[in-house]
């Protein structure tokens, strides 16, 4: 006799004024894990009763509620206390975030998650360093500038970074005391689901966290994004779908901040440290199986050293280890979903029949059903190829040459993206030059993601507006205000 396994499938449902609740239709969704195809949850769908509710419960914490009227300190001390539930609970989410995105646990475990948790212990601490400017202007006179928090906001993340992303916009938004509701991607609910129990035992107030899952166009998201009484928007995603928000946002003339999309340029010069540049470029390429807006998804070489740097990029990019990502083992995982491999392998035809396909880009039958690709490389594509040209978001790298500085800046910079770049080079006067010819809004100099979270991130061109990070999320969730003095003195 065989015995079969019923794997268990959660349901997962929104959190609205402090309450895991259903949606009012009883309809719900699926999400499947990546790496097999299975479903193992199925998730409450919200639509524009959910929002309006949500948006309610957010509303009168605002107005009625203690969160605005807190001091600085004391909603920075629950703050700190759910980046501390996260890191305690470090494991169980880690799971959750390799089950729903496909990506190796030890990513999950070391990356995502210690994240999210440093998302609030950093906004924690510096929110509380902010203050009021003082400007004396003559004897008698002087104007004092605060920031007031902006009342409900609308927070709307993806799939790839999906608890990173979240903690980074809420951490700040509630920090100026806001309340705020959240749409998570539709892909990846799951952490935003252990978030609410967190949150709550972390004592933040009903209501000031909101979690309505759902889908994007003409659902959640869209009722969010039109929402009267939604102040503000904070979205990251599909440069598409930023504009989709902006258009529905503007009939109530919401603020709104955008991380979009990306084509990072790995720019490696022949001066450079050719196996530090190389182990930094696969890196950016392939890491959360390429599904990063930051990935140096274009890799420009110098002439002279093209034939050594691809020899290099070969012998690393086969050694990568795509497998199971619940093994520790594992440097690949899968890709996030059936349509979005389905995309990437329309990439790999182009590619195929455009230039010449050095390694990769193969379905890896043996691990079964779920969405694995084996990492590529293509060499000798024409310059407007679409794999150079557009957002693959997927393990496919694109190896272009150059001869001269000029002429990779022009590359690199034709382009609607205008995200992030990296530079290799000895040579500190070229790394400056090509760094502030870039028009991107980051820039690595012989690195790639380093990161202070004090500093400006975003993109200019198609890759957003505005940027997160330090006081440049605090001020966008947040209203300047100038109380002008006439006092005798
Ligand atoms: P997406 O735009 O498809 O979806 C993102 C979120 O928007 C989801 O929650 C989705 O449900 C919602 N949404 C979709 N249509 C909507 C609409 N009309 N109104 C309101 N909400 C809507 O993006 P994705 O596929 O989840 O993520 C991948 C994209 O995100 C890539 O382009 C990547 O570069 C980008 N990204 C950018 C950054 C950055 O910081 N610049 C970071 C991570 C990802």
């Amino acid at each position: 006799m065989t015995t079969q396994v019923k794997r268990k499938v959660r349901h997962l449902h929104h959190f609205i004024g402090g309450d895991y609740v259903a949606s009012k239709s009883g309809e719900s969704f699926e999400s499947f894990n990546p790496a097999t195809g299975e479903v193992h949850a199925t998730v409450a769908l919200g639509g524009k009763e959910e929002i309006d509710q949500a948006v309610a419960a957010a509303k009168d914490a605002f107005e009625n509620g203690p969160w605005p009227r807190m001091s600085m300190k004391e909603r920075c001390e629950i703050l700190r206390r759910i980046g501390d539930l996260i890191l305690s609970r470090k494991e169980e989410l880690a799971q959750a975030e390799t089950l729903d995105t496909g990506k190796p646990i030890t990513e999950s475990l070391t990356g995502d998650i210690p994240r999210s948790a440093l998302n609030f212990h950093f906004f924690s601490d510096y929110a509380q360093s902010l203050s009021d400017e003082v400007y004396t202007s003559a004897p008698g006179e002087k104007h004092i500038v605060s920031r007031e928090p902006l009342g409900v906001v609308g927070l709307i993340t993806p799939w790839n970074l999906p608890l990173y992303l979240a903690t980074w916009k809420i951490a700040p938004c509630l920090a100026m005391g806001n309340t705020c509701v959240l749409k998570p991607a539709e892909w990846t609910p799951y952490t935003a689901f252990l978030l609410a129990d967190i949150v709550s035992l972390a004592g933040l107030p009903k209501g000031v966290l909101n979690i309505v899952h759902g889908l994007g166009a003409d659902s959640a998201g869209e009722a969010l994004t039109r929402h009267p009484d939604v102040r503000a928007i904070s979205f990251t995603g599909e440069t598409g779908t930023g504009k989709a928000i902006m258009s529905a946002a503007s009939a109530t003339l919401k603020k709104v901040s955008f991380e979009l999309g990306g084509k990072g340029a790995t720019i490696i010069f022949a001066d450079a440290d050719i196996d530090d540049a190389v182990d930094t470029a696969v890196r950016a390429a392939y890491r959360n199986q390429g599904q990063i807006c930051l990935a140096g998804s274009r890799l420009f070489v110098e002439e002279s050293i093209k034939k050594q740097v691809v020899d290099k990029v070969l012998q690393r990019v086969k050694a990568i280890r795509v497998g199971d990502p619940t093994k520790d083992m594992t440097q690949m995982g899968a890709l996030i979903s059936k349509e979005h491999l389905g995309k990437v392998e329309s990439y790999l035809e182009i590619g195929s029949k455009e230039g010449k396909l050095m390694t990769g880009g193969q379905r890896i039958k043996e691990l079964g059903e779920g969405y694995f690709l084996s990492p590529s490389v293509f060499c000798d594509l024409p310059g407007d190829s679409k794999l150079i040209k557009e957002e693959i978001f997927g393990p496919v790298l694109p190896v272009v040459q150059f001869s001269r500085e000029e002429e990779v800046l022009k590359m690199v910079n034709d382009s609607p993206y205008g995200l992030s770049a990296s530079v290799f080079s000895k040579d500190v006067d070229r790394c400056y030059r090509v760094s502030n010819g870039i028009r991107t809004g980051l820039v690595w100099v012989n690195c790639w993601f380093a990161r202070d979270l004090r500093t400006p991130f975003g993109g200019m061109k198609s890759s957003g507006i505005g940027r997160e990070g330090g006081r440049y999320s605090l001020e966008f969730f947040s209203e300047a205000k100038t109380i002008s003095y006439k006092y005798k003195i």
